[in-house]
């Protein structure tokens, strides 16, 4: 399937036509649009350009910089207690106690040191915060991510420090076809027993659904493209 408009959505806004579009890539599927959790990633966008996403509906929002999220999301939320905001990016330890505070999921588990950050952060901030666990799913040297090979491992020291995983989440290789990345991240989860997949983004998020996704993480087709500047490669 193509990203291309599809002749039901021409006049429909961003977020309808991407919930239109998540909705046909589960029902070929067999799987219920409701099983799909959007989330909005904001990173760099201004409060302005969230707020008409809060009008018309959407409630969970993703963003990769825990500053970033401080300086945004207070006023929101506080206007909107629902909101539920996801932590997609890179997290250095020493901001583990801010990111479990501030954030009520986090997609960027990926090391063992982050790990035993997180479960301290958890027991001072008396509240566990569901994580994904990030697999480098292209063993890609420059990206971040758990490697595959080390999954269990990080897994099995997760239990022991009472750090709750819900599933596993990757970035693709990017330029490259991203189904069998995403085919190969359901089969590491169900090898261990999860069921949570965070993938998809923009460019690629029907495969995803169709492929077993829980989560979406969609940015530019709800928001416009973000300035090349200000794109962090996670
Ligand atoms: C920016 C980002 C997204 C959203 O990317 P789009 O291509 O704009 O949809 C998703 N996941 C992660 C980890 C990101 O950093």
């Amino acid at each position: 399937m193509s990203a291309a408009t599809h002749p039901d959505d021409v006049d429909l806004p961003p977020l309808a036509a991407v919930r239109a579009r998540i909705g046909r890539a589960a029902a070929l599927a067999g799987r219920t649009a409701d099983a799909i959790t959007l989330i909005a990633i904001a990173k760099t966008k201004p409060v302005e350009a969230i707020e008409p996403l809060i009008a018309q509906g959407q409630r969970v929002f993703g963003e990769n910089r825990v500053q970033e999220a401080q300086a945004k999301w207070p006023a929101l939320i506080a206007a909107h207690p629902d909101i539920r905001l996801h932590l997609v990016g890179q997290l250095q330890s020493n901001k583990a106690d801010d990111a479990v505070r501030r954030f009520d999921a986090i997609h960027s588990l990926d090391r063992p040191s982050l790990l035993l950050a997180l479960a301290r952060a958890m027991d001072r901030a008396g509240r566990r915060v569901p994580c994904f666990v990030q697999v480098n799913i292209g063993e890609e040297p420059q990206k971040g991510g758990c490697a595959i090979g080390a999954v269990p491992d990080l897994l099995a020291q997760a239990r022991k420090a009472d750090v709750p995983v819900a599933g596993l989440m990757c970035v693709p290789p990017a330029g490259i076809e991203a189904a069998p990345f995403f085919a190969l991240l359901g089969k590491i989860a169900a090898d261990n027993g999860l069921s949570e997949l965070s993938m998809g983004m923009s460019d690629d998020f029907e495969a995803a659904v169709m492929l077993g996704a829980t989560h979406v993480r969609v940015g530019s087709a709800l928001f416009g493209a973000r300035q090349l500047s200000t794109v962090v490669s996670p």
